[in-house]
């Protein structure tokens, strides 16, 4: 029995980042909209090509995207607001995306737990006329390229409402789709496709149920069309639902086997004789090599229950980089265990080789009897030898790179040994809040500060990558650094802030940064993902202990404070936050990296303490983003996450006041865990929110200081100091004085100067006038 292959998707970005860079210039107006569209259609067919020569049996085709995939399917279905209606075409398009000049865009938001960001549609009661004929395009032409493989994917209805805004009822919205998508489909068949790919990955989510109703309604009538579907599940397994989603009346139904229990729940309730599992093993969501001895097992299970299966990634490649023998700079024993994209596919066809070879030429039970038998003690078994032995054909063998791998990664017995002697008490500050505030440095009423970075101008970007290249001297560059942070002083001086920063001029990226100074850590050189639109990150790699060898900030820190009277922030990037914008490791959990980076920064906040800093920040703008897609799953998350937090600030004295920050956060659910963090001043995100974020803090009875938001920084527009008052007056109203601290909503390093002198002056005079209706000069 030969076992197929499939896909579910891959990255579209190009391997060259093709599609951002023509974006980006079609925006600038230095190019047509043809050109745009060509550059797209070269990279689509090229990664079309790439999937065809590695010899997948079914190439998922029209997820390729301008933007953003599910603000296509928005758009092909005429689900357009009201806003954008005046635009058509190609302008209608990117003013959903990106706005246009007083017109919102959609909101954008995270696309389950992954970094990619997705355009949540908005449904009302007016649909305007449904135009797919670019899918068709695209369809046809992978047809000519890759005949019967093109194998279609299409946003499945469930999964496109419960991300909507919906003004209109489930029910009555379900009923304007699904005349659509019969449609679509029957078009489809009518080119002759012979599978459809239908994407419901809100199939995972923790309120499934709810919709159980729906999907039946949708799938049944979708069923009708005649195509044989396959309804294609990802980031999670289908928990409590896995029984009716198997009844579904459809052809073929993809797992997820790389998380969540979807293996266990097949060996439960077994699988569907009528229908074909789609095997989704090899990671789609990290850039590690399969290892067959974790993976063989499972499909041999697998092999044990369900009649007829292929084998796939987990969900769609969009969110690795395409090729990581690129990485040339990287240490060939790291590389050889990478799986980018390319490997990946790689990975697909050759898991559904060894299966089918292993199925027709040797019995793998007795193979495993006399491995088994060979071995003297059974419990030293080696699954290893087992399938070295089956994969000696190999020219050189996955476990080989492996092994290679494991002597090569930076292990640590001093960090091992720290973890493991770990009590309560090194995550705890030596003293309550209530005992430790009046110890802390003394502030007016109402402190003001910032969140960390100042404009990056390009002329920072440009002394930052020339210094990358080798082009400057590092005490050049250092003192052009240097020369920034003098001028950043002076600025927040005659803006007459409180708490000043040094800025962050030297900082890329708040995770790279960090991770480029701790042994453990790697970074690519062509590793781009998409994280929205034209926005690409290069995630980086955790690959060993992490071990601090030098102080990271001290430097900025000393020079900083040497030009002011005024406390500066020591400004740290949190253990969750860069674990979460990581690529990890798989043989540790997540939670022991973060902790082994916890114990770095505990380290560095030992070390600013040491060169006179009152006050540390440490952000972790991703701790809530990194929640579980299911509910039940969440204490388990929080309980580490916040840990490691408070792993890294305990060791500070209690007279070092310690803050964090977080954008765009809802605490409402999680306040008892934000409690816990135990930090002295939390910064939110709260001037795009109508407040919502505060209040779900005072209500909550938040009981420790709140930097509340008081202006968009993603805005250029600046505020005025009246606005600002009056956000200030809503804090006021809802939380005791001494609990509120003055702030913008998050980082200015996309600002302008011109736009971040006169905002920050607004809001400093805001807090003085509050201070004089107050009547109050000190804090408390
Ligand atoms: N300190 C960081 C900055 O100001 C925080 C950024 C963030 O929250 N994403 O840029
Ligand atoms: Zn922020």
């Amino acid at each position: 029995m030969k076992i197929k292959t499939a896909t579910l998707g891959y990255p579209r970005i190009g391997k060259n980042r093709e599609v951002k860079k023509a974006l980006e210039a079609f925006w600038s107006g230095k190019i047509a909209s043809e050109s745009l569209l060509e550059t797209v259609k070269e990279v689509e067919e090229a990664n079309w090509k790439t999937q065809l020569d590695t010899g997948i049996d079914k190439i998922a085709v029209g997820d390729t995207t301008l933007y953003d995939h599910i603000l296509d399917w928005t758009f092909r279905f005429g689900l357009i607001p009201e806003r954008f209606q005046q635009f058509s075409g190609l302008e209608r398009y990117f003013a959903m995306a990106r706005g246009k000049e007083e017109i919102p865009a959609l909101e954008m938001t995270k696309w389950f737990d992954t970094n990619y960001h997705y355009l949540v549609p908005e449904i009302s009661n007016e649909v305007l006329t449904a135009d797919w004929s670019d899918f068709i395009e695209r369809v046809t032409r992978s047809q000519k390229i890759l005949g019967k493989r093109a194998i279609p994917i299409v946003f499945g209805p469930c999964t496109l409402l419960r991300l909507s805004k919906l003004e209109v009822n489930i029910g009555k919205a379900i009923s304007v789709l699904i005349p659509l998508y019969i449609n679509l489909l029957t078009e489809l068949k009518s080119l002759g496709i012979t599978e459809v790919q239908i994407h419901e990955p809100a199939l995972v989510l923790g309120d499934a149920n709810n919709w159980k109703q729906h999907y039946q309604t949708v799938y049944n009538s979708l069923s009708n069309v005649g195509i044989p579907l396959n309804l294609v599940t990802y980031f999670d397994d289908l928990g409590e639902n896995y029984s009716w989603v198997m009844d579904l009346p459809v052809n073929a139904i993809s797992l997820d086997l790389t998380r969540g229990r979807n293996l266990e729940l097949i060996k439960t309730y077994g699988f569907p004789k009528d229908k074909r599992l789609g095997v989704g093993i090899v990671d789609a969501r990290n850039i590690w090599q399969i290892r067959p001895e974790e993976v063989i097992p499972k499909l041999e299970t697998i092999k044990d229950i369900v009649s007829e299966f292929e084998m796939q990634p987990s969900a769609s490649l969009q969110f690795v980089p395409y090729d990581a023998t690129r990485e040339k700079q990287l240490p060939e024993p790291l590389r050889n265990v990478l799986s980018f994209a390319e490997q990946k596919l790689q990975e697909v066809v050759f898991l559904a080789q060894k299966i089918t070879v292993c199925d027709s030429e040797c019995n793998h039970e007795s193979l495993t009897n006399i491995n088994r038998n060979n071995d003297q003690d059974q419990s030293k078994f080696d699954a290893n030898k087992l399938t070295v032995t089956r994969y000696k054909k190999d020219q050189k063998s996955i476990e080989t790179a492996w092994e290679e791998f494991r002597r090569f990664s930076p292990t640590n017995q001093k960090v091992q040994q720290q973890l493991k002697s770990l009590i309560t008490k090194d995550f705890e500050r030596n003293l309550s809040y209530d005992l430790r505030r009046s110890l802390q440095i003394s502030l007016p009423a109402f402190p003001t500060t910032t969140i960390g970075s100042f404009p990056q101008t390009s002329e920072v970007r440009k002394l930052r990558v020339r210094y990358k290249r080798g082009e400057i001297s590092q005490e050049d560059y250092q003192t052009a650094i240097k020369s920034q942070i003098l001028e950043c002083i002076k600025t927040q001086e005659e803006a007459e802030l409180d708490v000043l920063v040094h800025g962050e001029f030297e900082r890329t990226d708040m995770v790279e940064y960090f991770g480029q100074q701790l042994q453990g850590f790697a970074f690519t050189q062509n590793g781009w993902v998409q994280s929205y639109g034209s926005r690409c990150v290069r995630p980086p790699i955790i690959y060993g202990d992490v071990i601090r060898t030098q102080a990271m900030t001290v430097d900025e820190f000393i020079y900083a404070q040497s030009l002011t009277a005024k406390p500066v922030k020591g400004m740290l990037t949190g253990p969750v936050t860069m674990v979460n914008w990581s690529y990890t490791r798989t043989d540790i959990p997540r939670q022991e990296q973060a902790y082994q980076i916890a114990l770095a920064l505990r380290d560095e906040v030992t070390d600013l303490e040491a060169v006179g800093a009152k006050i540390i920040q440490i952000d972790e703008p991703a701790l809530r983003e990194g929640l579980p897609l299911k509910q039940e799953q969440w204490n388990q998350y929080l309980s580490w996450a916040v840990d490691s937090f408070k792993l890294s600030a305990g060791i500070a004295k209690p007279e070092t006041q310690i803050h964090t920050h977080m954008c765009y956060s809802e605490f409402g659910d999680i306040i008892s865990h934000i409690e816990r963090l135990d930090a002295d001043v939390l910064s939110i995100e709260n001037s795009r929110s109508n407040n919502e974020t505060l209040y779900e803090l005072t209500d909550g009875g938040y009981s420790k200081q709140v930097g509340n938001g008081v202006y968009d920084v993603h805005s250029p527009a600046i505020p005025t100091s009246e606005q600002m008052l009056s956000q200030l007056r809503t804090g006021i109203a809802n939380l005791p004085v001494q609990q509120i601290w003055v702030n913008p909503d998050c980082g200015l390093k996309t600002r302008r100067w011109e736009e971040v002198i006169p905002a920050l002056k607004n809001m400093v005079s805001a807090a003085k006038k509050l201070r004089e209706e107050a009547n109050l000069t000190k804090g408390d």
